[in-house]
């Protein structure tokens, strides 16, 4: 095939060996689409009374407990900090463990840290690359709290059997939903199902609020604990006491400030009107991969019987064994095509800090590892045009062929 290559026409030509680029600008793996509408929003929330603590905030929340049919949502600052105030409310603290995956994103592990409590982790299935239930029922102990589980590029985990391990051995479910809003599980929304639910508004997420996060429960004692923590551990906010006339306030837990505010829930609730849309155009955008891709020597996301996926990634494991290529070298070539692609993730055992504190070796987890040197992420957001799409078909076979 290399010898092939080279008799072919110029276009042919990877970019990386001096050829014509497929695109002339990077198309990121993932990014925003903000609204005028939504922009001029935000500059009236700039003209208002209250940038922070004020009525945007009851209204994106209420907005979103709504759309993912929770009966509480509470607002973070961030995805990250909206971990901490779900493993705060579960109970962790020194001395108790969490089991999670580690093909995830830091911020699932590291929240499990902030509490004081130890992380454990558990092999993903190779199938869908999520948290194996039957991995993690063989780590319980008596000092595990709370299942991790993270619903992987969008892909809804295994609830089902996490919850009934929950309900077996007392503890408690907090879903990393971060890539997963909109998605479906048998029948029913994300955001309802586990005991928490965590969101993300990050920028490349499917809703943005720059930086922002969301804990969505159906327990009301959680979503006060959530409260208090978000606003340093204070049991009433600065605008109901405005609104009684009361300076009294009290500190009941050691909180953090990780409000989220006006500014950025004025734009979230106008991010949540567009969210139907955007994720049918992903959909769409992983229809036209699936059918386009289906001949490489890749293997495709496997969406399961029981699951309608958000697709917040599309992520592919190259089949290295047909490829006379690394990882690496493929990666490259499309980056020099000018297609954006990442990586998701370096399983986080893997990384210098939990290495040396942990003392984890090598094949530790095998799956996540194996997966790990196979995966690459495909550009995949809901801004994207039939043009950015067909730019990614075009050079993903201009590459694997190449390498084939
Ligand atoms: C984005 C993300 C987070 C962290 O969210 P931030 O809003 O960036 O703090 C946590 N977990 C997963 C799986 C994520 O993708």
């Amino acid at each position: 095939m290399r010898i092939m290559a080279t008799c072919e026409t110029t276009s042919h030509e990877l970019a990386i060996h001096g050829g014509v680029p497929v695109r002339d600008t990077l198309l990121p793996y993932g990014r925003q689409s903000i609204s005028e509408e939504s922009i001029q929003t935000v500059v009236g929330v700039l003209r208002s009374d209250w940038l922070t603590t004020g009525p945007k905030i009851p209204e994106f929340e209420q907005a979103f407990a709504k759309y993912v049919a929770a009966d509480y949502a509470v607002s973070f600052s961030s995805g990250t900090a909206a971990l901490h105030g779900a493993a705060f409310a579960a109970g962790l603290e020194s001395g108790k463990e969490a089991i999670t995956t580690p093909l995830t994103f830091a911020a699932t592990a590291n929240c499990i840290l902030y509490t004081g409590a130890t992380p454990v982790f558990a092999d993903v299935s190779p199938r869908t690359l999520n948290l194996d239930p039957g991995e993690v029922a063989g780590r319980i102990s008596s000092r595990t709290r709370a299942l991790i589980p993270v619903d992987y590029a969008g892909h809804p985990a295994e609830l089902e059997a996490f919850l009934e391990l929950a309900d077996k051995h007392g503890l408690i479910v907090i879903e990393d939903a971060c890539h997963a809003l909109g998605a479906a599980y048998k029948n029913r929304r994300i955001g309802s199902i586990s005991q928490m639910t965590v969101f993300s508004f990050h920028p490349v997420k499917h809703l943005t609020t720059g930086e922002g996060g969301m804990v969505t429960t159906n327990d009301a004692g959680l979503a006060e604990t959530l409260r208090r923590f978000r606003n340093h551990g204070i049991s009433s906010d600065a605008r109901s006491r405005q609104a009684s006339g009361q300076w009294f306030y009290e500190m009941v837990l050691l909180g953090f400030n990780y409000r989220l505010t006006d500014i950025a829930c004025a734009l979230g609730l106008q991010q949540l009107n567009n969210l139907d849309g955007n994720l049918s155009r992903r959909r769409a955008i992983a229809a036209s991969y699936k059918a386009a891709f289906s001949e490489l020597p890749m293997t495709l996301p496997v969406v399961a019987d029981d699951a309608i996926p958000a697709w917040h990634l599309y992520p592919v494991r190259l089949q290295l064994e047909r490829l006379s290529g690394t990882r690496a070298q493929v990666f490259a070539a499309l980056r020099a095509e000018n297609i954006g692609v990442n990586v998701h993730y370096i399983p986080v055992h893997m990384h210098p800090y939990y290495r040396e504190r942990f003392s984890y070796r090598p094949d530790d987890f095998p799956r996540a590892e194996l997966a790990y040197e196979q995966l690459i992420s495909l550009p995949m957001f809901h801004g994207m045009t039939d043009q950015d799409a067909e730019d990614v078909v075009r050079a993903v076979h201009k590459v694997l062929h190449w390498f084939s």
